[in-house]
């Protein structure tokens, strides 16, 4: 009998090309086949190493072994990202995957915390935060199923090598039925009336055909931007970086912090994330405001371990392709846009847009309101992000370089502007429906950078302030106590079987 199902075929092996090959292959096995090309000459970007909690959900649906993962791809812990001299110099904070305290009486959290603050009581907003205090003590536990214990409140990530990633999954799929091709695309035949890719050429004169292509190119985007020419939209003028200087060290010796770290520098800021046996660093910066030579000498400086590789310079620009599937080409990851990895989000939209592919996967040919709906739902992620991230830039005092000048006086989208003035004014926070960074993520970065909102929710007040007080010394205790229960970063990875 005929095999009718779709005819996959994945562009590309880094993190996405093999993550979408790998969900397609797994979880659609009766509707498609799947075949993947890659160039080992061209290679991939390799440096996506911090994740959000989401990537979880994905690799327990595929049905892949944590352990295994994390030993195959020396992963650790993230409990959060700490950023470091962001607000103004001397700052720290770090924005956990969890929420501050508890509500009261239906009122957040934070309203009875700003009225503490107002008489100086109440302590740091971050003491409410299990993933705070326990990052800060450097331990690690997977979070309580009882959601009655405090220990519970909280969701965790990884950290890993990102050019071993790839691989274990491509392991995985390979093993579930995906085929893969090596070998470099040189050209593209389309249909002659539709437009839609038919066929790709390989530079050995081999061609493979294809229903639905997905778009893995990484920044090239060889499909849907060389090919369908899809038009890019520019957020340089909001998000000026546009290079990274990257640079593997040694581990420094002691326990593995459970947490990714950002710390502002007078031209971008610089990520550190610890992996099992080294630590990854980068300098994010904008070439407007500082030359390649120069961020090279910076992140030399930086780092707390002898450099294990000289470093490397990666260039790329914040926006994203108008629409990420056009005809029957879907992009996924960096061939469909980039935002810049201060919030980690990179991998978490490439986990979107497969998730979106899964549910709208075309049976009988590309629908065109599905193909709209994927758009809309991409473009709802990617402005999402957009927005929070220009936050962290806009949010600050720092007066010390013509970078932090810039980015601070850059006029802000109407919908970041609308949040913040709707913050200020009353400490509340529009809600989004869906997608990622809910009133948690906002209050940590907003409340960790100094922005204080003018008032709280006046129902607050009918309680009385000493019982007020007590409630909340209770509730930093409840999370402090049980925190020391807890075992070391490294001892928690020993304890899974996770250590490489
Ligand atoms: P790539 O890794 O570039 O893969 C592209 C693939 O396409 C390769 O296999 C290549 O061989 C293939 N290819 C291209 N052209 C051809 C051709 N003509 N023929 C055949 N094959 C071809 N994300 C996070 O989530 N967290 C982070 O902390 C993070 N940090 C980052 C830091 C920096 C500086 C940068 C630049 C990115 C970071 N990212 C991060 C993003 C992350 O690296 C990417 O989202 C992720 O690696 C996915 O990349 P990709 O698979 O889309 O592209």
């Amino acid at each position: 009998m005929q095999d009718r199902r779709t005819r996959v075929v994945v562009v590309g092996g880094g993190t996405a090309g093999w993550m979408a090959a790998a969900a397609l292959v797994r979880l659609l096995p009766h509707a498609c086949t799947v075949q993947l090309i890659e160039s080992a000459e061209i290679g991939i970007v390799g440096v996506g190493e911090a994740t959000l909690p989401h990537l979880r959900a994905f690799l327990l649906r595929l049905g892949l072994d944590e352990a295994a993962f994390m030993r195959a791809t020396h992963a650790t812990f993230k409990l959060g990202i700490e950023f470091r001299d962001f607000g103004k110099p001397g700052d720290r904070y770090l924005h956990p995957f969890g929420a501050f305290g508890q509500p009261l009486g239906g009122i957040p959290f934070l309203h009875y915390w700003l009225r503490l603050q107002a008489e100086g009581e109440g302590g740091s907003l971050f003491d409410y935060g299990v993933a705070n205090v326990m990052a800060a003590a450097g331990r690690f536990a997977a979070p309580a199923s009882d959601p009655a214990s405090p220990l519970s409140a909280y969701a965790y990530a990884y950290q890993f090598d990102a050019t071993r990633f790839g691989p274990h999954l491509r392991d995985f799929a390979v093993g579930q039925g995906a085929t893969r091709t090596e070998g470099r695309i040189t050209g593209v035949e389309r249909h002659p009336e539709s437009g839609d890719v038919a066929a790709l050429v390989l530079e050995n004169g081999a061609r493979v055909e294809g229903d639905l292509f997905v778009d893995c190119s990484g920044f090239r985007s060889l499909l849907l931007g060389e090919v369908l020419g899809e038009d890019w939209e520019d957020w340089s003028h909001w998000l000026p970086c546009d290079r990274a200087v990257a640079l593997p060290c040694e581990s420094p010796k002691g326990e593995i912090e459970p947490l990714t770290r950002a710390t502002a520098m007078p031209s971008g800021w610089r990520w550190r994330i610890p992996l099992q046996q080294r630590v990854g660093n980068g300098y994010v910066y904008s070439s407007a405001h500082l030359s390649d030579d120069a961020a090279g000498d910076a992140i030399l400086a930086a780092v707390d371990g002898a450099p294990l590789a000289d470093p490397r310079v990666l260039r790329f620009r914040a926006g994203r392709r108008k629409r990420s599937w056009s005809h029957n080409v879907i992009a996924v990851g960096l061939a469909s846009g980039f935002l810049e990895p201060l919030e980690s989000t990179s991998i978490y939209l490439v986990q979107a847009a497969i998730t979106q592919l899964l549910e709208l996967f075309p049976i009988d040919g590309v629908d065109s309101g599905d193909r709209d709906a994927f758009n809309a739902e991409i473009d709802y992620e990617y402005d999402r992000i957009r927005d929070f991230l220009i936050l962290h830039y806009h949010a600050s005092t720092r007066d010390d370089s013509d970078f932090w000048r810039d980015v601070r006086a850059q006029p802000i989208p109407d919908s970041l502007a609308e949040k913040l003035a709707l913050f200020r004014r009353a400490g509340r926070l529009q809600r989004y429906a869906k997608g990622l960074f809910f009133e948690p993520s906002w209050i940590a970065v907003l409340i960790g950078q100094g922005v204080m909102p003018a008032a709280w929710d006046q129902r607050v007040d009918a309680v009385p302030f000493a019982a007020l007080d007590q409630e909340l010394k209770r509730m930093r205790g409840a999370i402090a106590a049980p925190v020391e229960t807890v075992p070391g970063h490294r001892a928690a990875l020993a304890g899974l079987g996770a250590l490489a």
